[in-house]
Formats: C-alpha cells, structure tokens, sequence
C-alpha cells in the first residue's frame, strides 16, 4: 500500500519515502543503504515492498526473527495484552506477563544454571545487556579488565565496543579466537584453537604477561558479525575450565545465537558449558525490543539501581517473546535448525568447486556464511560480497554482508524456514554469484 504522499505521484510507490528517507535520515544509516525497500507487509520469510516486490528475508531483522515476521503466535500474544488492558509502561514493576515470560526463559536456560539464577531485565538492546553483563561481573568480582575475543561484535555502546574488535581498549585483553579459514597461528582446526586455548592460559598465568586478573571473559559461541565463525566445542569447555579455575566470570554473549538459531537452544549447549552470565536480546522478544541478562544467583552483588533504564517492561515484547520461546521449544526448531542447516550447508559448500571466488563456507544450524574472495590472492573481496548481495536482491533475496573484511554473505533465515524455501533461497544465491562476477 503507497503511503500517501506517493498517491498521484508518477514516481513508482515507495520513491518518495525512500527519497525523503536519504534527505532526512542521519549518514549512519546501514541497512538502508543495502536494501533499498520500503516494506509493507511480511509473513514468515516474505517480505512485501510498496511496489508490490516481494522478498525472502534471510536477513530477519539480524538474526530476530526466530519464527520470521509475523507468526501467528506471536501476534495472537500481543493481541492478547492489548485486549487484556493491562499497562503497557509498568517499567520493571511485576506483571502476569513479565512472570510468565520468565518461567518460559528459565524453563529454557541450561538446568544448572536455571536452578539458581538470577535476571535483569534490561534496556531493550543487547548492547544494553552487555553492559550490564560487563558492570555484574566488574561489581561483583572488584576487578575492571576483561577477556574478549578478536572479531567480536557486542553492540555499539562504549563498554560493549571495548570487548568488541573493531575498537582497541586498555581495559580488555584481546584473545584470539579460534578459526579455521584463516587461522592467526597458521593450522587451522584442532591445532588452532588449542593454540588459541593455550595462549589465554598462558596470558592469565604469566605475572609478566602485562594482564591483570580480569573481571570476566564475553565470548559469542558463534561470532556472527565476525564473519560466522562457530567456535569449537572442545575449545569452549577449554575457555569454561580455564576461567572457572580461576575464579573468572564467563559471559556468553548469545544475542544472536540463542533460541535454536545455531541448531540447540543455546549456543553453548553444544559443548554442555554452563556460562556464569548469560545476555540475550533478539529473538527472546520475538521481533520486539527486550534484552536481558542470566546469572548466577552468587553474583547478584550490585546494588539497587546500578543498571536501570526506563523502558525494561516493554509488555508486548514479553508476550511475543514467551511465544516464541514456547513455539520453538514445543515444535523442536533448534533441532529443525541443526538438521536443515547442515543440509544448506553442504548445498552451499557445493559452489566451492565451481567458483572459485568461493573461499569457504561455514555456519552453524540456520547461521551461515559465504566468504569470498580474490582466487588469485585469496584475500577478502567485499566489493564481490556487495555485488552479491545486491545480484541477491534483483532475484528476491535479502541476504547480509558481514565479516572481519565485510567479505561474508551471510544467511539467518527463521526457524521456520521449510524445505522448498531453502531450496529457492540457495537456488537465488547461486545464481547470484555468477551474475555479480559477470558485472
Ligand atoms: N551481541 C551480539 C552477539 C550481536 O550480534 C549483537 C547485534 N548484532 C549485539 C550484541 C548488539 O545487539 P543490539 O544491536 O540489539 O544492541
């Protein structure tokens, strides 16, 4: 539906919004930029633009949308508060909504931890939850220095930058984090991540290595916004056992990676490690702001008011939220996620061969990505990935680009996400690689 401003205009529906768009809206707009759509309408992986395009959405809301847009369940939750007139705005105040979104959570959390856990409920950003991971662990240890990892992304606000890569930090020890295409120690695999594994333990024993004893360690199970690179099981039990030996809080960062999206529930329980502090956000608010923090009960030491914030009641959200945690855990999507992303995986790895600009493929349940590459230097080639994505979009296919080098198409379709779906997904990425060398 054109929104009125464009009726009568001779430009094509949409133009105008996203002409007033450019002029109006700050340089720092990202995805705008790429996806130049005006959505109207969207139902599970489809999304409707005003001009009547319609699009497959692996973006989903970066990684949101658990049950992609518009789940029945989900909107029946919001209809339900708003029928029910219960307040809106209660900010962190008890309600039915936000304790049953609760018990679901927790009834969903790692047992170990769900026994005795304690949950703030946050700004609703997951760079608000970070920080609030980062203050738990700094208060109730008494230390300032972190453990953080190369490539991670934690979100855009300065305590969350200072653990992410891009930004150096005196107060943060960056560590390597184990990958296997274009592994820092040269080896790749296994030997890689002990090698990574062995560094961390050596920096933290050392009394010369220049690294006080941090406050914590925050690490993703799978960095997403690095590139899409799954973390080894082995080698996160070895960050657990190193950490916990040392009286070290681990914060898993799972923003991204929880609620079935790497193929488990939790992005740790892959490896069986129960973290000392959880942060979540995305997909727990089922497509609305909410963000929060899980911890163990020990750590509760700060103080009332030391992380508060207007908006952490957001009602709808929790509803929407408790759905969708019900719907996954109820129709087995994590396992759906593992079973289907390893089949898309293996699909994807079959354009290796025939393009070599197709440096290599990696993921994990429904988190996937492409890199790619010059084949003659085998550097990162982003301009290729933008020319990928944006061949994606001529055919109906809305992917992202991410990665250390912005080399990574990246793929985080909805659980949902049926069997015909992510064949036409993979069929439309395909032949966008060719198209986009061809220009
Ligand atoms: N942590 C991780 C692992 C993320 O992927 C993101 C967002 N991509 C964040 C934190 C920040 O979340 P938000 O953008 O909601 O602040």
């Amino acid at each position: 539906m054109p929104g009125a401003a464009d009726q009568g205009a001779s430009t094509a529906p949409g133009e105008g919004i996203l002409r007033r768009q450019a002029q109006r809206e700050s340089a720092v707009r990202t995805y705008a930029r790429s996806l130049p759509i005006v959505p109207v309408r969207a139902r599970g992986l489809t999304i409707e633009g005003a001009d009547g395009r319609r699009y497959l959405d692996c973006l989903s809301g970066a990684g949101t949308l658990a049950l992609g847009h518009n789940h029945p369940v989900v909107l029946e939750a919001i209809r339900g508060v708003l029928d029910s007139g219960a307040p809106l705005h209660v900010l962190d105040l008890a309600t039915p909504v936000k304790d049953a979104f609760t018990t679901e959570l927790f009834t969903n959390l790692p047992a170990e931890l769900a026994a005795d856990a304690r949950i703030q409920f946050c700004g609703p950003a997951g760079t608000d939850a970070v920080e609030a991971a980062l203050k738990l662990v700094r208060t109730a240890t008494g230390r300032s220095g972190l453990l953080a990892f190369t490539g991670a992304y934690h979100g855009m606000t300065a305590g969350a930058l200072d653990v992410s890569g891009g930004a150096p930090d005196v107060r943060a020890t960056r560590l390597p984090y184990p990958q296997d295409y274009r592994c820092p120690f040269g080896v790749g695999g296994r030997a890689g991540a002990e090698l990574s594994a062995r560094w961390t333990e050596s920096l933290l024993d050392d009394p010369k290595s220049g690294v006080a004893a941090p406050a914590g360690m925050i690490v993703e199970p799978v960095q997403g916004e690095g590139g899409v690179h799954p973390s080894p099981d082995a080698w996160l039990r070895r960050m657990r056992e190193i950490t916990a030996a040392r009286g070290i809080p681990l914060i898993a960062d799972e923003v991204q990676t929880g609620v079935g999206r790497t193929g488990a529930f939790w992005g740790v329980d892959h490896a069986g490690v129960v973290p000392d502090v959880m942060v979540l956000s995305k997909a727990i608010g089922g497509s609305l702001p909410l963000a929060v923090i899980v911890y163990r009960a020990e750590l509760d030491r700060w103080a009332p008011g030391a992380h508060a914030g207007t908006f952490r009641g957001n009602q709808l959200a929790m509803a929407a939220g408790t759905a969708t945690l019900a719907y996954v855990r109820e129709n087995g999507l994590a396992a759906r996620a593992e079973s289907l992303g390893a089949r898309m995986l293996a699909s994807l790895r079959g354009l290796i061969p025939a393009h070599p600009c197709v440096g290599d493929v990696r993921g994990r349940g429904l988190m996937l990505g492409v890199e790619l590459i010059d084949p003659d230097t085998g550097e990162a080639a982003p301009a290729l990935a933008v020319a990928v994505r944006q061949a994606c979009l001529d055919r109906g296919l809305i992917v992202e680009v991410g990665g250390r080098h912005s080399g990574v198409v990246r793929l985080l379709p909805p659980l949902t996400l049926t069997d015909e779906q992510a064949a036409a997904v993979l069929d439309r990425l395909a032949d966008a690689i060719p198209a986009a060398l061809r220009r």
